[in-house]
């Protein structure tokens, strides 16, 4: 078993001044009481959480995650510079981690799972734990190629840094604290409802041998991020909403972006999958290893994950 996820003191290892810097962004959120809360700064809040929300969507996690669609550099950089101004570390550290949560999803091994953790720890407590300060370099050694996503590790708060000086400029004390610290707070959140509740509450269309759910209401506050059981399906999808009803702006937006030759080869389930046809996979225990279905739709050139080789960020 790998050291470095053995689950022997999951709950011990929590760094808390690692997490004061994420209880201070909290914190902030109270100066709108000192500064007031102006119609230019609500514009902003509102404009930065929906701009940051599709882009932790399009791009840590269809993009960079599973490259479920291929762009160029230029836009690459430009979503990896969007989505890490909501101080979520960097897209090294969040792909790496969230290829590990597929591969070992609900089991023992996973890196946020409700069921072995519990919610709060998968929700926001993971995230502090000593051990996730390092990432597989493995894991992602098809974006470890580029040296400016290496630069957004190494510097890795300068975009949330850039912005929040942005929306002073823009809106004073105001558009910090309404437009950029509460936007940053409702994208933290938005995000681990993911980890934590689309894997307790919703419905499982698809045997994934996980505890995955399909949960209407995540999928219109994160653009189709919610509709997590059939992403867990079908993990190399563009496409998280599989019915017509199945709301999911963030790929109505990539395919808008594909008539524009800004995005293409943008990958799709199989008709049979839509359909609920082909059988997926099948409950495990839950220290299995992963089965082959679960591995049915990773990138296809995914290394195999290596725990021994780790950079911690700087
Ligand atoms: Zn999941
Ligand atoms: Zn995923």
């Amino acid at each position: 078993m790998p050291t470095e996820f053995a689950r022997d003191d999951v709950h011990d290892d929590i760094v808390y001044p690692s997490a004061i810097p994420f209880v201070l962004v909290h914190l902030a959120c109270f100066g709108a009481i000192w500064s007031g809360v102006t119609w230019p700064a609500v514009i902003l809040c509102v404009a930065l959480y929906w701009i940051r929300i599709f882009a932790i969507g399009a791009g840590y996690h269809r993009l960079f995650s599973h490259r479920a669609y291929t762009t160029s550099r230029t836009f690459r950089f430009i979503l990896a510079i969007l989505a890490q101004s909501t101080a979520q570390k960097s897209v090294l550290w969040w792909a790496a981690k969230h290829r590990h949560h597929h591969l070992h999803s609900d089991t023992e091994l996973d890196v946020h799972s409700p069921r072995h953790t519990g919610f709060l720890y998968s929700h926001v407590g993971w995230i502090f734990a000593k051990r996730h300060d390092l990432f597989d370099e493995a894991a992602v050694a098809d974006l470890m190629r580029y040296p400016e996503l290496r630069w957004l590790h190494k510097y890795q708060l300068v975009p949330a840094v850039v912005l929040a000086g942005l929306c002073f400029l823009i809106a004073g004390w105001s558009g910090l604290f309404v437009g950029f610290f509460w936007s940053t707070v409702l994208v933290y959140h938005a995000t681990f409802c993911i980890n934590s509740l689309a894997h307790v509450r919703g419905r499982k269309r698809y045997v994934t041998g996980d505890d995955s759910r399909n949960n209407w209401l995540l999928a219109v506050f994160t653009m189709g991020e919610g509709w997590h059981n059939n992403h867990h399906a079908f993990q190399s999808s563009v496409r998280q909403g599989f019915r017509w009803w199945e709301i999911d702006p963030t790929f109505y937006i990539l395919k808008a972006l594909s008539w524009m030759g800004v995005v293409w080869d943008m990958r799709s389930p199989p008709e049979q999958v839509l359909r609920n046809e082909q059988r997926l996979g099948a409950h495990r225990s839950s220290t299995a290893r992963p089965s082959s279905s679960r591995r049915i739709s990773m990138p296809k050139a995914l290394p195999t994950p290596s725990p021994r080789r780790c950079t911690p960020p700087s």
